[in-house]
């Protein structure tokens, strides 16, 4: 049990109970840092979304919670003192949540978000609100398409029927595929040299992708620079809480809570 209410006051007790949401090699790299202190005990949660995934180190649960109702359950069940939202990005239904269901139980949220890229010299993005915008923009003939905006969001391209879509998705899809469209699964990180090579081998001419941040999947980035191929960005959509970039910063904001001696909503 991490905390106690004494006269009204929270009151820290170690090892205080930390819900990691993951689904990210941030969350399975923090997962083993956080293994080694004595003051933390984590649980890993992951949304059970792909057949293999990374399983972090240390305790870890699957699966969905059920919505703000099921995760506040479990946050009450489990004596959870602190969530950290180290979720992709992109996945923000699971960080709407976790923010409702820390503020309605004052639990403090850290939440870590990855930095976007950033264009560079070289570069030809088009930066688009949504995969429906980026559906209604690239369908016409001509159009040889790299489409790796994760198998959850073909939907949005299935009734492009001018392009061809070469689609690559870590598990195969459980929807159909454009109708011109060719299938790659595989799981990154994938270097320079394997981008270069397939959108040679495919004559790709634009590129549809997410802006994930990081290393894992930047390097498609690099190719269409090298190789002058435009890219249709979808934007991330505005978080409402104050997030962080990096691990260290979450390591801090954990320290920052511990030091207080109150668990507050306030980090
Ligand atoms: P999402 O749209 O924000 O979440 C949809 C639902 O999935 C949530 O409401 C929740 O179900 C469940 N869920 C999501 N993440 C969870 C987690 N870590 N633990 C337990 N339940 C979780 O998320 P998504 O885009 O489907 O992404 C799912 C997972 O894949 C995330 O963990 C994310 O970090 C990872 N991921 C996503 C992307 C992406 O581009 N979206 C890319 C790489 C990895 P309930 O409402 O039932 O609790």
């Amino acid at each position: 049990m991490g905390v106690v209410n004494i006269a009204q006051k929270r009151v820290r007790m170690f090892p205080a109970r930390v819900l990691l949401l993951g689904g990210t090699s941030e969350a399975v790299e923090l997962a083993s840092i956080l293994s080694g202190r004595t003051d933390v005990a984590v649980i890993s949660s992951l949304a059970g979304r792909v057949s293999n995934p990374r399983i972090p180190v240390g305790d870890v649960r699957i699966g969905g919670f059920g919505g703000v109702a099921g995760l506040t359950a479990y946050l009450k069940a489990e004596h959870i003192d602190i969530v950290v939202d180290a979720t992709h990005p992109y996945a923000t239904k699971i960080s709407a949540n976790a923010e409702s269901a820390c503020s309605d139980l004052s639990l403090p949220l850290i939440a870590l978000e990855r930095p976007p890229w950033e264009m560079h010299e070289g570069d030809d993005w088009k930066v688009v609100p949504d995969m429906q915008a980026a559906a209604s923009l690239v369908n016409h003939h001509g159009n040889r398409i790299f489409l790796s905006v994760g198998r959850q969001e073909l939907d949005a391209f299935r009734g492009c029927e001018k392009a061809w879509f070469l689609v690559r998705v870590i598990d195969p899809p459980s929807t159909e595929l454009p109708c011109h469209a060719a299938l790659i699964t595989k799981r990154g990180p994938f270097t320079l040299e394997d981008e270069l090579q397939l959108f040679r081998e495919h004559s790709i001419n634009l590129i549809v992708s997410k802006n994930s941040g990081g290393t894992a999947t930047y390097a498609k980035i690099e190719a269409a620079r090298a190789l002058g191929i435009p890219v249709m960005m979808i934007d991330r959509s505005a978080r409402n809480g104050v997030t962080v970039s990096r691990l260290s910063d979450v390591l801090q904001k954990l320290t920052t809570i511990f030091e207080s001696g109150l668990m507050t909503s306030e980090v």
